[in-house]
């Protein structure tokens, strides 16, 4: 069969991940990126495929098989998941947990106007975790579920830091507590604030001439990012922020904790520990890819998220292989 022909529209740390991730699936083919800059001024790490200008984008229809957005979730993905749906079957990582009903009908019109299949909101959370969320709910009626974060370096937040006005430089990471994890491990079911599991911790390398204080205010009070946890804002020096804060390690666990008949507890755990958030998020991209593409060929039209997609078709392997080798 011919490969799947798969474009990236955005190039940043997500994007680069998955011209990797698609290097490493031999049954798709990346045939371009399109980006917002000069294409004369965007240079491709480890393949020769052309760059394209945005705005070209319309062109090149009948190219590409699935475009995977890799714009921010911020400001990037609420235009261009829209207006690309209308163009290309595609895929995305948008991850405003607060918003996803939004987005989700914002690319649900076009979607189904133009018969395209937009898959949203893939990665490991919003996506793998969101699938264990679902799992330890549906098959332990009865407890209560936990996510953590870190220790690592979040992008969404991180994006959002180097949004506000004064930052040049910015990352953010998230910590897990420690004693709230090993409550939930033992089965006591607490009931945990947000404020309590996690603790939001920002280095910043300001612009010259910026006001500190007014930065930190901007980023501790921004709605659905950071006001609603203990937010902590530090400001360093370019030689620092190079030294300290140039990998992106994330991680994280989602724990389901229920109680089965005379009150047997069960507990069900599911980790990542990823040297590359990006990398990782691009590998769970591009599998999702393979999945909009059987889907978008089955005639299905519209928005969907990872709740809507049967895992064999993630795979590279047909369902008779799969039963044998992994059943
Ligand atoms: P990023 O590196 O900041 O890239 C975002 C966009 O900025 C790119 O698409 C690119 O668009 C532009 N850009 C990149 N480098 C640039 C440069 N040097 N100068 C000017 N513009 C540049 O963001 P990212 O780290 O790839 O993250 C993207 C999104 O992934 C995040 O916002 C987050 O929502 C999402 N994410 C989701 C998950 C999940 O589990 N669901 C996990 C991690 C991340 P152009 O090429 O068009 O300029």
């Amino acid at each position: 069969a011919n490969p799947i022909r798969v474009a990236i529209a955005g190039y940043g740390n997500l994007g680069r991940g998955v011209e990797a991730a698609l290097a490493q699936n031999p049954d798709m083919q990346l045939v371009g990126v399109f980006s917002r800059r000069d294409p004369a001024s965007v240079t491709l790490l480890n393949s020769d495929v052309p760059v394209y200008a945005m705005a070209d984008v319309e062109q090149y229809q009948n190219d590409v098989d699935v475009m995977i957005l890799c714009g921010g979730s911020k400001t990037d993905l609420p235009e261009q998941g829209p207006y690309l749906a209308q163009f290309f079957n595609t895929v995305d990582s948008f991850d405003t947990h607060a918003t996803v009903n939004d987005y989700h009908a914002a690319l649900d019109a076009p979607a189904q106007k133009a018969g395209h299949l937009a898959m949203m909101s893939v990665g490991w959370d919003p996506g793998l975790f969101s699938l264990n969320r679902a799992f330890g709910e549906a098959v332990l009626a009865e407890g209560k579920t936990y996510s953590f974060w870190g220790k690592g370096l979040s992008q969404g937040h991180s994006q959002a830091v180097r949004s506000v006005e004064g930052v040049k430089k910015g990352v953010q990471y998230t910590l897990p507590s420690e004693d709230a994890i090993a409550r939930v491990r033992n089965g006591e079911q607490p009931e945990l604030s947000t404020r309590e599991k996690h603790v939001r911790e920002c280095y910043v390398v300001l612009e010259d001439g910026a006001d500190a204080d007014t930065v930190r205010e901007t980023i501790v009070n921004m709605p659905h990012y950071f006001a609603e946890y203990d937010s902590v804002v530090n400001f360093i020096d370019d030689d620092t922020f190079a030294r300290e804060h140039s990998d992106m390690p994330h991680g994280g666990f989602v724990i389901r904790s229920g109680l089965t008949g005379a009150g047997n507890k069960q507990s069900i755990e599911y980790s990542l520990t990823l040297g590359s958030n990006p990398e990782f998020t691009a590998s769970a991209l591009v599998a999702y890819t393979r999945a909009a593409h059987r889907l978008a060929r089955q005639g299905e039209t519209g928005a969907r998220s990872v709740f809507d997609v049967a895992p064999g078709l993630l795979s590279p392997k047909d369902p008779a292989q799969l039963r044998k080798e992994l059943l």
